[in-house]
C-alpha cells in the first residue's frame, strides 16, 4: 500500500471516529449516563444488571462489624447487607452519589428488600445526611424508601446530626472515630416506643449507626437492626 493510498485510509478512518465520538457526545447530551455495570449509555443503572450483582445477605455485628455471635456486643442488633462494597457493587455507591441518581438509589432500595429478610419493625429509619453535605437528596432515605416498597414498612426520617457535631465532623479529618455521644438527635414524639430498623447505604465502621441507634434508644425506641446496600471496612 502506498503512502497516499495509506494516507487517505487514515484519514477516512479518523473522520469515521471523529463522527462516532461525535454521536457518542450527543447521546450523552440526550442521555448523560451510563450503567456502571455494562456501560450502556441513557441508564444509570440496568435492573438486569443490577440484579446480577453478587448477593451478600450476611448478618453482622451492627457496633462493630464482626460474625455474630459477637463477643464484644453479646445479644446486640445485627446489620445485614444487601452487596459486599467491592467491584460493581461499589461503582453503584459512586454513580448514585456523585450523578445524583436518585432513581438508582431506589432501586438499590428495592434489590434490597428483595434479598434481606423482611424485618420485624415498625418502620424504617434512614441515616440522615449531614447539614452542610451538598448532595441534593439523602441517598439513605432513597434506598429506604426502595426497600419499603418492598416490605411494606413506612419510612420515617426522625433522626438529624446534632448541630455541634457537625461543626466538629467539619473540622476534624479521618474517619472511623467514635461519634461522641448524643451526636444524634431524634423525634421523640414519632421514635418512641417503636420497634425500627435503620437504614444506611455502606456499612464501614458502624460508629453513624451505633450514634443513631443511641439516640433511639434514648427516647424508648426498640432498634432491631439495620440493613444496607453494601458491606464495606474489611
Ligand atoms: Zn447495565
Ligand atoms: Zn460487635
Amino acid at each position: 500500500m502506498g503512502d497516499d493510498r495509506q494516507g487517505r485510509v487514515d484519514a477516512r478512518r479518523s473522520g469515521g471516529q471523529g463522527i462516532a465520538e461525535l454521536i457518542d457526545s450527543l447521546i450523552h447530551i440526550i442521555w448523560p449516563t451510563a450503567c456502571p455495570i455494562c456501560g450502556r449509555l441513557g441508564k444509570l443503572a440496568c435492573e438486569e444488571c443490577m440484579e446480577t450483582l453478587v448477593g451478600l445477605n450476611e448478618a453482622f455485628c451492627m457496633a462493630c462489624g464482626q460474625p455474630v455471635p459477637c463477643a464484644a456486643h453479646p445479644g446486640g442488633p445485627e446489620c445485614r447487607a444487601a452487596t459486599e462494597y467491592f467491584g460493581a457493587c461499589r461503582d453503584v455507591v459512586h454513580v448514585m452519589k456523585y450523578e445524583n441518581g436518585r432513581s438508582l438509589a431506589r432501586n438499590m432500595g428495592v434489590i434490597m428488600g428483595r434479598r434481606l429478610p423482611r424485618p420485624r419493625a415498625d418502620f424504617l429509619v434512614p441515616v440522615p445526611l449531614h447539614a452542610g453535605s451538598e448532595r441534593e437528596y439523602n441517598q439513605a432515605e432513597v434506598i429506604a424508601e426502595g426497600a419499603s416498597s418492598v416490605w411494606g414498612i413506612p419510612v420515617r426520617p426522625v433522626l438529624r446530626w446534632d448541630a455541634d457535631v457537625e461543626r466538629q465532623a467539619l473540622r476534624s479529618s479521618g474517619g472511623g472515630r467514635q461519634l461522641p455521644a448524643g451526636a444524634m438527635a431524634v423525634n421523640r414524639a414519632v421514635a418512641a416506643r417503636s420497634a425500627v430498623l435503620l437504614i444506611d447505604d455502606v456499612f464501614t465502621t458502624g460508629s453513624t449507626l451505633a450514634a443513631a441507634s443511641d439516640a433511639l434508644r434514648k427516647v424508648g425506641a426498640e432498634v432491631k437492626g439495620a440493613a444496607v446496600w453494601s458491606r464495606g471496612g474489611r
